[in-house]
């Protein structure tokens, strides 16, 4: 069986864990962690990072940062993973969902406007596959009506928006996830990027379980206690250890995933000029990290018997995002608008296998196997 997944270890992981159980530092904030936010800041310009034990977790800081209370209105694409939403459901806030861009999973950016009401608190742009959202449109509308952004970046690390601007270093905070699907992981795991200093003190002290422990190692303050809520969001020291030496093989990791991604492209190009299914379209303004391939098919039928093929050839094709407004959780809660391009995605979108040691062999079988689906040499 091809997998769908395979997680990529780059050697040194057994060793940095190993350095950190016998330095003794074992809870969280130590010598890896810090490394490894010092070089996300460096490298992509946030303003500040805390590791985190996943990008659910960044989120629900970022839901708790963001002072979101019950009846707060938090504007969120429906074609997404149910953390985006959850986080902000646990603080209380209503969801307003809004719908993808008619050719990409994307948010609508023209389309947000008129969700905002005097309730709007937060939007959170998702960028789905790593590439980013219309950001000059959600940061303008944030302005104007004075909203906050937290950017779902769970598959954004290293990609970027408009040549140089990291994603997750626009909105005022931002998640990414080291979950072991994702391309640089750590099992579970993921960061929350603060890039608006107003929320540097209070994110340490809610990272922390509410306390002000972080200044007391600083000597800032000489007792520390409990100051404000939080809860237990750092990750222990053996957990930023692997992160960090999957972060010392980041350019490999991500050349070798668009190596893999343009093959992709390259082969199916005909295929998807002859209209039996749509490749991803990278936006202008958007760079392509290579976090997933897929392909939108015209049917749910279209797609089912594509996925057959695949699995009846020994290769696991996935799809994802049951549309979150129709959720046996929120569906009674949505206020009935149809999101149609969403539910459009939730049922053609299909995921192929796209993992570091996906062979030259493997990726030419499951082009074949694509390729007979539809007739095609
Ligand atoms: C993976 C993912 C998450 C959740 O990440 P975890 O680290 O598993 O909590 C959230 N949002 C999106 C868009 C994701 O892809």
């Amino acid at each position: 069986m091809i997998p769908f997944n395979k997680p990529y270890l780059t050697g040194k992981e057994a060793h940095y864990m190993y350095e950190a159980v016998f330095t003794g530092k074992l809870s969280g904030n130590g010598m890896f962690t810090q490394r490894c936010q010092a070089y996300f800041e460096k490298r992509y310009g946030f303003l500040k990072c805390l590791l985190t034990t996943s990008c659910t977790d960044a989120l629900e800081m970022a839901a708790i940062l963001c002072d979101v209370k019950p009846g707060d209105e938090v504007i969120i694409p429906s074609y997404t993973f149910v953390s985006t939403a959850l986080a902000f459901v646990r603080q209380g806030a209503t969801i307003i969902f809004a719908d993808s861009q008619s050719e990409h999973p994307n948010i609508d950016a023209d389309k947000i406007e008129a969700l905002i009401t005097p309730r709007t608190k937060v939007i959170v742009p998702v960028h789905y596959a790593g590439m980013a959202c219309d950001m000059t449109k959600i940061m303008a509308l944030a302005d104007k009506y004075n909203l906050l952004v937290v950017e779902d970046a769970a598959q954004a690390v290293d990609s970027f928006y408009e040549g140089d601007r990291a994603l997750g270093s626009i909105g005022h905070l931002a998640a990414f996830s080291f979950h072991e699907t994702k391309n640089i992981i750590s099992g579970e795991g993921g960061m929350l990027a603060i890039n608006d200093d107003r929320f540097i003190h209070r994110a340490e002290i809610i990272w922390e379980k509410g306390t002000n422990r972080a200044e007391f190692f600083r000597g800032e303050v000489n007792k520390y206690g409990w100051v404000d809520i939080g809860s237990s969001f750092l990750p222990s020291e053996v957990i930023a250890a692997f992160l960090w030496a999957q972060i010392e093989h980041l350019d490999e990791i991500q050349n070798k995933r668009k190596e893999h991604w343009n093959r992709y492209y390259e082969a199916l190009k005909p295929l998807a000029d002859k209209g039996y299914f749509k490749l991803p379209q990278i936006p202008a303004y958007a760079t392509n990290n290579a976090h997933m391939f897929y392909l939108v098919c015209p049917s749910l039928e279209g797609r089912t018997k594509l996925i057959t093929t695949l699995k009846q050839n020994d290769i696991l094709a996935v799809f994802h995002y049951l549309s979150l407004h129709s959720s046996p959780y929120y569906t009674e809660k949505h206020d009935g608008r149809v999101l149609a391009n969403c539910d459009r995605f939730a049922d053609c979108l299909v995921r192929l296998p796209l993992f570091y040691e996906l062979s030259l062999e493997d990726q030419n079988k499951i082009i074949a196997t694509i390729k007979s689906v539809y007739n095609d040499k």
